[in-house]
């Protein structure tokens, strides 16, 4: 089939069968268990161990192929956007009615185990460390947690072709172009001088594959994160292991802040990673992965622009960043003002112009740096400059 027909039938299947059971950015063990159940009959779910506080960690194993690829997701509790399109993978992988040939192919030629949540702690909390606060993405070497314990043996058990490693970054990334970075992509350094190591450029070339697809959903928007290296990092780690590994970092897409949209785009790369989109036939260059914009921190969520705020002599710009905040089961966000000052370099995801007008931030004429913000007002016209219940 044609790469054209084939992403119509992926995408119009996606629209009307994606996991919705599986929503917004709270996703915990609760939310996947029911989900791994139903599974079970279909392909290997295990128990592979536990959390710090006892929670259980589970893999999924679809398909019976050579190439053997390992994944894992929510490393860093609170972010789930990736989980979500593993689940949507796995829903894909298990119907029926369509892509049965491509289906077929790829649970021929892969064995992809994953692990949709490595630090269910972290998820039931929505923090991005574990229950002892530990960041697992810096505990490689250490393996002083039990989750780091688990994943490194899964991938000395496993011994991965490919080792996907499933984040999610915050929203103040953006490109140079000034197009927010909605993916972000690494092939991780494998030492210190990041020499392109033969696994390295494994990782690349896939990265440009999924890139080259990506970009025709969302030009300029696909990015590159650094890659200085870090050997406590798991990805960096696994690189210099020579296991080719790309980490993903599912990022903002304009007004979605419950990553519904950069769900479905991580699993578009999903299943150009596996060949799906296109039966593997686009090549690519792994030197085209130099070409990727780098991932700069250049986006605030909200800029007001243009106005004067007392203890400032001249007109300055007001950013304010949302703040995920775990209330009754879901995430609400919190305005909090971030900063004020010069911001001519930075863009935003929403912002608005005061025309120099004096700025009532929460109906006073002064706030500080980290307070809460319900609404910026001019004082003249009353003109609502923000509202932080509207979340756009
Ligand atoms: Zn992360």
């Amino acid at each position: 089939m044609f790469t054209f027909v084939i992403m119509m039938k992926i995408q119009s299947w996606y629209q009307a069968h994606f996991r919705s059971e599986l929503s917004g950015r709270y996703i915990c063990n609760d939310h996947i268990i029911p989900l791994l159940d139903s599974a079970r009959d279909f392909v290997r779910v295990e128990d592979i161990g536990s959390s710090e506080n006892g929670l259980p960690i589970h893999s999924v194993k679809l398909g019976t192929g050579p190439t053997k690829v390992l994944g894992w997701s929510q490393m860093h509790g609170n972010e789930s956007t990736t989980t979500k399109a593993l689940f949507d993978l796995l829903k894909m992988m298990l119907q029926k009615e369509v892509l049965q040939e491509e289906i077929k192919a790829f649970l021929g030629n892969y064995t992809f185990v994953f692990v949709p949540i490595l630090n269910p702690d972290g998820a039931l909390a929505y923090t991005r460390e574990n229950a002892n606060g530990i960041d697992l993405n810096r505990d490689a070497m250490a393996l002083s947690q039990l989750e780091s314990r688990v994943l490194s043996e899964l991938i000395d058990e496993v011994q991965p072709d490919f080792c996907l490693n499933l984040h999610d970054q915050r929203t103040i990334y953006g490109t140079e172009e000034g197009k927010p970075a909605t993916v972000s992509f690494l092939a991780p350094a494998a030492d210190p001088d990041r020499n392109v190591t033969s696994a390295r450029k494994l990782a690349m070339e896939q990265i440009v594959r999924m890139r080259n697809r990506l970009e025709l959903l969302i030009p300029g928007q696909v990015a590159r994160y650094d890659d200085s290296f870090n050997i406590n990092c798991v990805g960096d780690r696994c690189s210099k292991a020579g296991i080719p590994t790309i980490l993903f970092e599912a990022g903002h897409f304009p007004g979605d802040y419950e990553r519904e949209n950069t769900r479905e785009l991580i699993f578009y790369a999903f299943l150009t990673f596996f060949g799906i989109t296109d039966g593997h036939q686009a090549v690519a260059e792994y030197k085209e992965y130099f070409l990727i914009p780098e991932n700069r921190v250049n986006y605030k969520d909200v800029i007001i622009r243009n106005v004067r705020v007392e203890g400032y002599p001249e007109v300055v710009s007001v950013a304010i960043q949302y703040k995920e905040i775990l209330l009754n089961g879901k995430i609400s966000f919190e305005s909090i003002v971030d900063t004020i000052g010069d911001l001519d370099d930075c863009f935003a995801h929403n912002e608005n112009d005061g025309n120099k007008g004096i700025a009532l931030l929460n109906y006073q004429e002064k706030a500080g740096i980290g307070e809460k913000i319900l609404t910026i007002i001019t004082k003249n016209s009353q003109n609502t400059l923000f509202d932080s219940r509207d979340l756009w």
